[in-house]
């Protein structure tokens, strides 16, 4: 067993440094006004300080950039192109530098630290392509001589604001969707993360240099939520961008909507399998253990619920319960290659987590496997815990909340119908997945009356999307979508336009008037 050893605080922040310096970040700027920190959940410890931005200064950079947005606006869009292109290039040349910061800053294991940045490479190539396709529809005009059209038109400067879990790829979502609009972005990253947003930002600029593009297309400010509030206040901020909890989203919306901003909300998910007789049931075990284990159960899609007809769950429970005792031995250092559950980000998620078995098991749950605290001696500020799953007799309180921690609740279902009725009987609505050989079952899940979310799939667990299609979820989740599909939209705005090629000049719906 390899658990029994962390590497040294002193020893990843001096990875981090060399990662740093390979992006372009030679020096971080030593905190003189508001003093930040960056940390590693991988111990726990301090790397070094860091300035962070006050509201001031916040609003400084939406200065910058809304003075840079008039010349961005004016640049075609596959010139605009050109940049996300260049910064496609750089990030994968610096592909090991980033998953380095991916890893030593949020704790991903390094598969999935690499896999983080890699989706940067594939939003920066959709998006390149993009460039070329920000199509406004023509439509039949009812009147003669005349012309119907739409067309797309920057909005202006998109903030961005970002969690900790993904700390770079929900960047390049925004960011690179935003730019080829032909809008100039700042970016308020997680306080948690501040090392892979400077490196971002210096591969960003490295980019702009090379192609031309005004230097203010993007700022960086760092800070937590008083920093993240100056964007949300700035009138000039014409769409804000926000990743996290569904109480971010609560406390963010209404300040934007007062302002009459526009806002696009990606919020909490407690994403659930449904799992039918007719299963491949390995398939079901490997699908959800990815899902429900992988990133420590801190992804926005982690699978949190197993919904499981009666007849199969014995099984299913047996087969998954045996598979989470293969990952108890790979906890730990998520820099080492048989690593596959590095650390939670810090001890509020492991409070959660204790929390919520707690009120499992005092709701009749039964925890089949996991749940406790590992390396405790080897770094008291590192939060490793064992993946746990637990059976539910049904659908609690606690289990109807996201835990951002890796718990799986197994319940049961007898009808469809039941099943369907669990699924959404929870107030977030971002990731879903039915497993079944029955088409018929299939279809029903991905029917109008089936699953609730803004993501539906068959035969594969609730995390891991592509960056193709449209991305986010409804309800508690926040509606709002981000990076594939027609996502472009909205950062872009609309105008409609009405051309008279012809001489004379009708009114619509026949009206007459002098
Ligand atoms: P969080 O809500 O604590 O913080 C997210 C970001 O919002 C941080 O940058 C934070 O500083 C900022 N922030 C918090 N309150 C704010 C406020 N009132 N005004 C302005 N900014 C504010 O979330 P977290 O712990 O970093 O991330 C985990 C959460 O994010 C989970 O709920 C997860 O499901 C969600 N998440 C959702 C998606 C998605 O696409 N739907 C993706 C990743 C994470």
């Amino acid at each position: 067993m390899h658990t029994s050893a962390l590497p040294d605080t002193e020893h990843l922040a001096e990875r981090a440094r060399r990662a740093l310096a390979a992006c372009g970040v030679e020096r971080l700027r030593e905190p003189v006004g508001a003093a930040g920190t960056a940390r590693t959940p991988v111990t726990g410890g301090i790397l070094f300080p860091v300035e962070f931005d006050t509201a001031a200064s916040a609003g400084r950079a939406v200065t910058a950039a809304h003075a840079a947005f008039p010349a961005w606006r004016d640049t075609p869009a596959p010139v605009r192109g050109a940049l996300v292109r260049r910064l496609g290039e750089l990030l994968r040349e610096h592909k090991a530098d980033l998953a380095e910061l991916v890893t030593v800053e949020a704790g991903k294991i390094r598969s999935e630290a690499l896999g983080e940045v890699q989706e940067m490479i594939d939003v920066c190539e959709f998006a390149v392509g993009l460039s070329r396709q920000l199509y406004g529809r023509t439509m039949p005009s009812e009147r003669p001589g005349h012309r119907l059209m739409e067309t797309w038109h920057p909005l202006g400067v998109v903030g961005v604001i970002t969690a900790f879990n993904f700390p770079v790829a929900v960047w390049s979502w925004n960011t690179c969707i935003a730019l080829v609009c032909g809008d100039t972005v700042v970016w308020k990253p997680s306080e948690l993360t501040p090392l892979t947003a400077l490196a971002c930002h210096a591969l960003l600029m490295r980019a702009a240099r090379e192609t031309g593009a005004p230097e203010d297309v993007h700022r960086v400010v760092l800070g937590d939520r008083a920093v993240g509030e100056a964007l949300v206040d700035d009138a000039r901020v014409a769409l804000l961008s926000a990743t996290g909890s569904t109480a971010m989203g609560r406390a963010v919306a209404p300040r934007v909507a007062a302002r009459m901003g526009r806002y696009l909300l990606e919020l909490g998910g407690n994403n659930a399998a449904v799992v039918a007789p007719s299963a491949d049931l390995d398939l079901v075990v490997r699908g959800s253990v990815f899902a429900a284990a992988g990133t420590a159960g801190q992804r926005c899609t982690s699978l949190r619920r197993l919904i499981v007809h009666e007849d199969v769950v014995e099984e299913v429970a047996e087969k998954i319960t045996a598979a989470y005792r293969q990952l108890q031995d790979r906890v730990g250092d998520p820099s080492a290659e048989e690593t596959l559950v590095g650390p939670l980000i810090g001890e509020r998620g492991y409070t959660a987590m204790r929390d919520a078995l707690e009120r499992a098991q005092a709701d009749g749950g039964r925890v089949l496997v996991g749940g406790e605290r590992r390396l405790e001696e080897a770094a008291k500020d590192a939060y490793y815990v064992e993946p746990a799953v637990v059976r539910m007799p049904g659908q609690t309180e606690v289990v109807r909340e996201e835990t951002f921690a890796p718990i799986l609740y197994v319940l049961t279902y007898r009808t469809l119908e039941e099943a369907v009725e669990l699924h959404n009987g929870v107030p977030q609505g971002l990731s879903s997945a039915v497993f079944t050989r029955d088409q018929q079952e299939a279809e029903r899940f991905l029917s109008s009356a089936g699953s609730d979310c803004g993501i539906v799939n068959v035969n594969i667990g609730t995390s891991g999307a592509e960056i193709g299609g449209a991305f986010g979820g409804e309800k508690d989740t926040g509606g709002g979508r981000e990076s594939g599909s027609d996502s472009w939209k909205a950062y872009m705005r609309r105008a409609t336009n009405t051309v008279n090629f012809g001489g004379e000049l009708p009114l619509a719906q026949g009206v007459r008037f002098l």
